[in-house]
């Protein structure tokens, strides 16, 4: 029995580990069958499969998670789904909001509200525009609009 938090050898019966203060069997980083450096929830060593490993903890996982979601947050947006919300609420300057131009977004509701809803017909051909690819190509971080 080895302690899962720092790999340090526990005689058998014990329930803390002397070293690092872990409960045996809690923790994670180290097989609790050999004492080996585990990154995965199998023992690259023994093939011991670690009780309770919780792939989240891990830092290996936890840097590609966060790769993955950086990645999914530049996924371009839709310029189909910003033409249709520019016509139907341009006014509100919702399609700016979802392309992340927040400030003209607050602009378009200003100039809506001053103008009494008749400059809703800016974000209202902004849509269209952005429908036929002649304006606004990309969101706030230059990543092009995708088609669909
Ligand atoms: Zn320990
Ligand atoms: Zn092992």
């Amino acid at each position: 029995m080895y302690c899962k938090n720092c790999g340090e050898k526990l005689n058998e019966g014990v329930n803390f580990c002397f070293n690092c203060g872990f409960k045996s069997g809690e923790g994670q980083g180290y097989c609790d069958k050999c004492g080996v450096k585990v990154n995965s929830s199998t023992c690259s060593n023994c093939g011991n499969v670690i009780e309770g490993y919780n792939e989240d903890l891990n830092r290996e996982t936890y840097n590609n998670q966060n790769y993955n979601s950086n990645y999914v947050a530049r996924r371009p947006k839709s310029k189909i789904a910003a033409g249709i919300l520019g016509i139907l609420v341009g006014g509100l300057g919702i399609h700016r909001f979802y392309l992340g131009y927040v400030g003209i977004g607050i602009l378009q509701i200003v100039v809506t509200v001053l103008t009494c809803g008749a400059g809703s017909l800016w974000g209202f051909i902004e849509g269209i525009l952005i429908l036929c690819g002649t304006t606004i190509t990309t969101d706030a971080d230059g990543v092009p609009l995708s088609d669909n």
